[in-house]
């Protein structure tokens, strides 16, 4: 039995590797290989970027990724892009919207202070991530 879990749980991680993989190939084919291709947010703002994405895509296809990532309990997305008053107008509504988005499950939440760090987290995650002290789920 303990095999089979064991197995189970080492297809689920791949089938989710693949699937995010799948899911932000646009977006990390954007960054540049020396940032290292991945993103470093929870998964509950994963939709406030691939929409991010889609609408910076129309204005400039081939614009660039700097880095994603989590800062003082807000969104970071950094990039470098033609027309880029709309952009940014898109990227700083973006970022506002995470400060009220649990990071990881995506539910409204709010930002809050947590040993020294804060973090925007919905009630039930704030309580989860009190009672485990577990890391994000990326
Ligand atoms: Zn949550």
């Amino acid at each position: 039995m303990k095999k089979i879990k064991r197995i189970l749980t080492k297809i689920k991680t791949k089938i989710h590797e693949a699937f995010f993989e799948f899911k932000f190939r646009r977006i990390l084919s954007r960054i540049h290989p020396a940032y290292g291709r991945w993103i470093f947010v929870g998964k509950g703002w994963h939709k406030i970027i691939l929409d991010l994405d889609k609408q910076l895509a129309k204005i400039d296809p081939n614009y660039q990724i700097d880095q994603i990532k989590e800062k003082f309990g807000g969104l970071r997305y950094y990039c470098t892009l033609e027309h880029d008053e709309i952009g940014h107008a898109l990227i700083k509504q973006a970022e506002e919207q995470s400060f009220k988005t649990c990071e990881r499950c995506g539910v409204p939440g709010s930002t809050r202070k947590l040993r020294g760090w804060l973090s925007t987290l919905c009630d039930k995650c704030l309580k989860k991530r009190m009672d485990n002290d577990v890391g994000k789920d990326y």
